[in-house]
């Protein structure tokens, strides 16, 4: 089948140029201007950016969920042509929970979609929950849960169906300070427990460096930087070889004296 085969090697993701344009009623915006990205396997790769440079356009065309208009992407060595639930799950900064369903019955829900037996949803929900301190919450509902409670649970939910690769769109961007740094360590220790292939999307420059094996800056469209991290895990919050890749990349960021969106007319 060609362009088709998956093969064994295959990076998770593959972006080659992909670009994607709105049109809009002010104008045409070039949300993504040729970004090539290879995103290897069990990588834990951060999209960081102001607000508008595009970030969560490419994400969705990761995630199947928007079509690119230039290049391609490569999911498992396979033309992402849709979404891709078997291979790809997604957390969004509202974790969209059933408000309707328990934690317990949030996380089982995509296995009940499987045909998994009763018996197993709950082992693999409880064994997802626990370790993220939800133990003795199974039964509340998600207006009956913290902010980061919700957001523990809306990772549980994603990772019960054992996905290869996980998109995280802002997941924290809602959170309070403090609850927004546990809940880093914790995303740092399910990914590191579960090694699953990660790429999250943030507007900041702490958590990217904090999260990621790398990272990408992506500015008006493109990619204006890429930089791997290689400082030892666990990191240290404001120690001194994280706040030097910090300053390096907010150098990068206010190089040209600020930002801007990518608009033509
Ligand atoms: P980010 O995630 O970095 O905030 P987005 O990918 O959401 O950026 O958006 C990039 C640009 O594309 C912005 O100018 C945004 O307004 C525009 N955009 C995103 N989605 C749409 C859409 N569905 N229709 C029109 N314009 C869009």
């Amino acid at each position: 089948m060609p362009g088709g085969a998956t093969t064994a090697a295959a990076d998770p993701i593959i972006l080659e140029a992909i670009g994607k344009r709105y049109e809009t009623a002010s104008g045409a915006v070039q949300a993504v201007d040729s970004v090539s990205l290879t995103v290897r396997a069990e990588e834990f790769v951060t999209l960081l950016g102001p607000s508008g440079c595009g970030k969560s356009t490419v994400l969705g065309m990761i995630a199947g969920l928007v079509r690119p208009d230039a290049g391609r992407v490569l999911v498992a060595g396979v033309p992402c042509v849709g979404p891709n639930p078997e291979q790809v799950a997604l957390v969004f900064q509202d974790g969209g929970l059933f408000p309707w369903r328990t934690a317990l019955d949030n996380v089982t829900f995509g296995l009940e979609l499987r045909g998994v037996p009763a018996a197993k949803r709950r082992e693999i929900a409880l064994g997802l929950l626990e370790p993220m301190g939800l133990r003795g919450f199974e039964r509340k509902y998600p207006r009956e849960l913290s902010g980061g409670m919700r957001q523990r649970v809306a990772i549980a939910r994603a990772l019960a169906v054992d996905p290869k690769i996980l998109l995280l769109d802002e997941p924290l961007g809602a959170l309070d300070a403090l609850t927004r740094i546990e809940m880093q360590s914790l995303l740092e220790s399910v990914w590191q427990e579960e090694g699953f292939t990660a790429v999250l999307v943030t507007h900041d420059v702490t958590e990217a460096v904090m999260l990621g094996d790398r990272v990408v800056l992506i500015e008006d469209g493109i990619v204006k930087l890429e930089v791997d991290v290689p400082i030892a895990r666990p990191r240290r919050r404001g120690s001194p070889q994280v706040a030097a890749l910090e300053e390096r990349i907010l150098r990068h960021l206010f190089a040209d004296g600020g930002y801007t969106q990518r608009s033509v007319a």
